[in-house]
């Protein structure tokens, strides 16, 4: 198991991170057909439409499933990456779309609990390097000494730290609700939605020569766009085989002591900066149970045919974790439990670009542990750079992974 983990809150940058590129560009009222109807392709197939191309979302087995990254019941929405500005950024996009989004769909689905992160050391890069970034957008953390944290937090054991960041504008997602909520929306709005397993076709003359469906039918379209999340690499073995990995991600939902449910419903999201398994937790989840999520990389995983079992080692580890953090859940029995695929690009950088080959073709994905809270951001990112009003950051391009 890998433990060099810290792609998931601070992909690498590089000076590039600022730099922007050019991809081919479609007219309005073009077709386009998405593969995939995930947090990436709902939110994508819904900003293309609005950005007036003619729109086919296709999935396999529906909107956010249980087999896709998108299908569990809540994600953390966080602009702190390190010294990652651009993500810094399009988190401050996202969280507005998403305020935007649910007042339209008239339904909550990002909840401002906060975001706490837990430091062990005076320096922790991964907070403090974005500190200036949330000066810039006036969205200030508050820094709590163990004391403060003590008064403030009293369900937390905090001796072992130095200090916390709260960071009073993230929250939670509620994760499959909003994808469907998105679905529901594009359909509205008037997009097309085929549920069927998709395979590309030929390429002919740079072109995609369109995509058969498991229903037999044939389709073809100005342009595609494959948001396959961790089948990318199965839908394109010579190209994505290596680039995109799938991992084996485990969450819980413990039960909590009755006379403290209240309590632990009000926390809000926190995230343990150990630098090894980066245990993370959500409150709400629809009463599901207190929810720990372990960020290091899981096995290598199946997202078809893998068994979603927990590992008793991770569990018991998890465990130990949260009886430590949160003293009085050390009877806590596990109430529910996922498996979830991490869809993870080499360096935790998203991926869009054009398939090798191909000028009708284009890739999205590499979600690696932290897409979801820029669905709307990247969506529309992805519809103005179709309809030429937008440039692609370069570290999003394919070749910075294959070559
Ligand atoms: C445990 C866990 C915790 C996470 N926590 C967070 C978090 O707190 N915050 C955050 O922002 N992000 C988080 N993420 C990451 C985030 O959930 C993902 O990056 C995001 O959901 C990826 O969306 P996607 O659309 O790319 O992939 P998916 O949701 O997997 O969607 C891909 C879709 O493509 C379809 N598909 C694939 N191949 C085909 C085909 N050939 N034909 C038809 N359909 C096909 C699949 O059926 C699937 O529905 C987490 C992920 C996991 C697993």
């Amino acid at each position: 198991m890998s433990r060099s983990n810290l792609n998931t809150f601070s992909p690498q940058h590089a000076s590039a991170a600022t730099q922007q590129s050019v991809l081919p560009t479609f007219e309005k009222g073009s077709s386009v057909i998405v593969v995939g109807a995930g947090a990436f392709g709902s939110w994508t197939s819904l900003y293309l439409l609005r950005e007036g191309f003619k729109v086919t979302l296709i999935d396999a087995w529906g909107p956010a499933h249980s087999r896709s990254s998108s299908g569990d019941e809540t994600r953390v929405i966080r602009s702190t990456y390190g010294a990652n500005e651009l993500y810094f950024d399009l988190n401050v996009q996202a969280l507005a779309l998403w305020k935007e989004n649910q007042r339209s769909f008239g339904q909550q689905l990002f909840h401002n609990t906060g975001v706490l992160w837990f430091c062990y050391e005076e320096t922790t890069p991964l907070v403090d390097d974005s500190l200036p970034f949330a000066q810039k957008h006036r969205m200030e953390y508050q820094y709590l000494s163990p004391l403060e944290l003590r008064k403030r937090f009293p369900l937390i054991y905090v001796d072992d730290l130095h200090h916390a960041y709260f960071d009073p504008y993230g929250g939670y997602l509620q994760a499959r609700q909003s994808v469907q909520a998105v679905s529901t929306c594009f359909i509205k709005e008037g997009g097309d939605y085929i549920q069927s397993f998709v395979k590309p076709k030929a390429i002919s003359s740079d072109k995609l020569c369109g995509v058969s469906l498991s229903n037999g039918n044939h389709l073809e379209a100005d342009a595609y766009i494959f948001a396959c999340g961790s089948w990318l690499g199965k839908v394109f073995p010579d190209v994505l085989g290596d680039v995109i990995t799938c991992s084996k991600q485990e969450v819980y939902y413990f039960g909590v002591p009755s006379h403290e449910s209240l309590a632990y419903d009000q926390l809000p999201v926190w995230v343990d900066v150990d630098g090894k398994d980066f245990y993370y937790g959500i409150p709400g989840n629809s009463n599901r149970g207190f929810k720990l999520g372990v960020d290091i990389r899981g096995e290598k995983f199946d997202p078809t045919s893998g068994d979603h079992i927990l590992d008793p080692e991770t569990l018991d580890k998890a465990r130990r974790f949260i009886t430590h953090r949160f003293p009085s859940l050390k009877h806590a029995p596990l109430i529910e439990n996922r498996v979830c695929p991490y869809e993870n690009s080499p360096d935790g950088n998203f991926i869009f670009d054009l398939l090798p080959a191909t000028s009708n073709a284009f890739v999205l994905g590499g979600g690696s542990g932290h897409g979801f809270k820029h669905g709307p951001a990247l969506g529309q990112m992805v519809a103005k750079i179709l309809s030429g009003d937008q440039k692609v950051p370069t570290l999003f391009l394919l070749k910075n992974r294959i070559e």
